[in-house]
């Protein structure tokens, strides 16, 4: 290894595990929506860390919140109160249309949580027999890493060789309503979706399908959890991506913009009459709700309620999808989804995989990520400038003629 970077990718491969594979760049500072390597390059981030870095990169009124808090104090566990406590709570709720929250730290904690709400709802409110709750779940969903999560993955990839799985879950068809309707039985005590599925290429589901979801939920007596960890908090250009098809689900899961891109924050928000299940001992975490997460989740709150977010993620997303379906049959691209600011694109295989493509982007300065074959997916920070999203744009046309 010669420069900075290959003899930093060089020491990466030794020490750390080959559970990613990263497109070859280090990333030294960033700001904005911008990143810098360390050669000094510059890169248009078009990926915000899955959607963890809606308010950009280094935001001033994130990273102050932060250091204010930083210098008071950072963690008490959960075994004393600390007083930012109470307002993350009742923010969170708030701004969710719902009454309690149960903070966690990670996405994949919070559909955990989820999970078990769920579960020990089922068991004390709905009367479900012990051992017999039923969760259902769509293919092509990415809810995390751990163990019970990749239980119901239905990506051979995310579960090879983590057996024996986590039962419970029955997996029905995206999109498909009446499959889901059939899989409702007495003992079903939630149906757990992504309204968009980001990881699985930015899908939509069909118009109309979240509200029969929820209508047959409700029917039912089946809670409805939305993961809207990559969807929620302005993404789409509304609060939560259930908002578009009119639906408030019975519990949202939060997670990756909450921590504002600088500490992991997630929660699990919903009712008193779900989330009042738990006694003390029941469910916890060391680092959940801890002062300098509620400090920088109170802050992603307060920009949020000013609207202006969302308000950028639908202007600038409809300018996006207006561009990218200017792209759609010329014979490069095969087909364009998504909302707001954040495309799932697949590419024409003949152009290359979806790593190549984002390798050649990154040989132009734009920073994407591919998910699976040939599709490639946009999710640049909200406060992206239009001038760069255009350029990043044009970069993504030059890369298709070539
Ligand atoms: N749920 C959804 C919809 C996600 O997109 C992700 C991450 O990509 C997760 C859960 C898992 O979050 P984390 O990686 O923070 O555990």
């Amino acid at each position: 290894p010669t420069t900075s970077t290959e003899r930093s990718i060089a020491a990466a491969e030794t020490h750390g595990a080959h559970n990613y594979h990263p497109l070859p760049v280090v990333v030294a500072s960033a700001e904005g929506a911008w990143m810098t390597d360390v050669e000094g390059k510059r890169y248009l981030d078009m990926l915000a860390g899955y959607s963890a870095l809606n308010f950009g990169h280094g935001n001033r009124r994130l990273i102050d919140a932060a250091k204010a808090q930083l210098e008071r104090v950072t963690l008490t566990s959960r075994a004393f109160h600390h007083d930012r406590f109470a307002d993350f709570c009742t923010r969170l709720a708030e701004f969710c249309g719902m009454e309690m929250v149960l903070p966690m730290n990670t996405g994949a904690e919070a559909v955990e949580t989820a999970v078990k709400t769920a579960r020990k709802w089922g068991y004390r409110v709905k009367g479900v027999p012990d051992g017999r709750a039923k969760i259902i779940v769509v293919d092509n969903n990415f809810h995390g890493r751990t163990t019970t999560i990749i239980s119901f993955s239905t990506d051979p990839e995310a579960r090879a060789d983590y057996g024996p799985y986590t039962p419970g879950f029955e997996i029905v068809p995206y999109g498909d309503l009446a499959a889901l309707e059939d899989a409702v039985d007495e003992n079903t005590v939630a149906v757990l979706l992504e309204p968009i599925q980001g990881e699985a290429g930015v899908l939509m589901p069909p118009p109309g399908y979240l509200p029969g979801v929820r209508e047959v939920t409700r029917e039912r007596g089946v809670l409805f959890i939305a993961d809207e960890i990559q969807s929620g908090l302005g993404r789409t250009g509304t609060d939560f991506a259930c908002e578009h098809e009119g639906v408030v689900p019975d519990m949202y899961v939060l997670g990756k913009a909450l921590g504002g891109g600088i500490v992991p924050v997630s929660a699990v928000v919903s009712s008193r009459e779900v989330l009042g299940v738990f006694r003390p001992g029941e469910h916890g975490s060391t680092f959940g709700g801890n002062p300098l997460a509620c400090a920088v989740a109170l802050e992603v709150l307060a920009m949020l309620r000013t609207g202006e977010y969302q308000q950028r993620a639908r202007e600038l997303g409809e300018h996006l999808h207006h561009e990218l379906g200017l792209l759609t049959g010329g014979g490069a691209v095969d087909a364009v989804r998504g909302r707001g600011l954040w495309a799932g694109i697949d590419i024409n295989p003949a152009l290359g995989t979806g790593r190549e493509i984002s390798e050649r982007l990154m040989g132009r300065g734009v920073l994407v990520k591919d998910t699976h074959g040939s599709t490639i997916r946009l999710a640049p920070p909200l406060v992206i400038g239009k001038e760069d999203l255009d350029w990043g744009l044009d970069q993504l046309r030059a890369v298709l003629e070539a």
